[in-house]
């Protein structure tokens, strides 16, 4: 079975096209969306219909669609984040805010967990920064494998019965005597200093797990951005990955 991982695509939908042109040449059996479909980009009604058009198996609720469904107090969101909720929200029809209120905060199949921050709390959208935040997730996971989003910058931690640490670089053969939890980045607002579009493909028969970047046409969706009105911080970190 060939997994494709996708998250954080934030509205920005030449960077999810790009995404899925790449996925679209690599077999892909079934795909499973992390969450934040919505926010910060200019297209969230085209992002959630291409979404939809590939039919994940899980779609996961990130933070972006719990502010839009109001779910999140409004201080939880910086003053970007904030006037892109607000602005979602008002574009947003209701058959597309019943569909963001089906996805749930966390959900698994076969040897893998995904949740959109951390599984400690999964509903207050914690952030996994370093091993300790790692672990704190790690240890409430239930299957080998825990797929995250949220942070913008992919990475790889593992546990053995000693420790839990990083692992360098984005690829890996998975251990059976250890834990994983990966976090996938974003496509369509990387902060990890690399603008390309992050995502990841897990084969189970191999047991390989790829974290991929894909370039797309960058200046396509900050116009876009300043088009609708949305912050121009929103669009001029595009370009730098940040
Ligand atoms: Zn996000």
């Amino acid at each position: 079975m060939r997994y494709g991982l996708i998250s954080d695509i934030h509205g920005n939908l030449e960077a999810l096209n790009a995404v899925l042109e790449e996925l679209g040449r690599e077999r892909i059996d079934r795909y499973l969306c992390i969450g934040d479909i919505v926010g910060y980009g200019a297209n969230p009604k085209e992002c959630i219909e291409a979404v939809k058009t590939i039919g994940p198996e899980i779609v996961i609720a990130g933070n972006h669609e719990w502010g839009v469904l109001d779910l999140l107090d409004p201080e939880y969101f910086n003053e970007y984040a904030s006037a892109a909720v607000t602005w979602t929200k008002k574009i947003l029809e209701k058959e597309e805010l019943d569909y963001l209120m089906s996805f749930k905060l966390s959900g698994s199949i076969g040897d893998i967990t995904l949740v959109h921050g951390s599984l400690d709390e999964p509903s207050r959208f914690k952030y996994i920064f370093d091993t300790n935040d790692a672990y704190a997730a790690m240890k409430l996971c239930k299957t080998r494998l825990c797929f995250v989003g949220h942070t913008h910058a992919p990475g790889i931690f593992y546990a053995d019965e000693k420790r839990v640490a990083r692992s360098p670089g984005l690829s890996v053969t998975l251990d059976s005597s250890k834990k994983y939890l990966i976090n996938i980045g974003s496509i369509g607002q990387p902060r990890d200093g690399d603008p390309r579009a992050s995502f990841a493909i897990y084969d189970t028969k191999t047991g390989g797990v790829e974290i991929r970047r894909v370039a797309y046409n960058i200046e396509q969706a900050q116009e876009k951005i300043l088009r609708a009105g949305l912050p121009a911080e929103l669009a001029s970190r595009l370009a730098q990955g940040r």
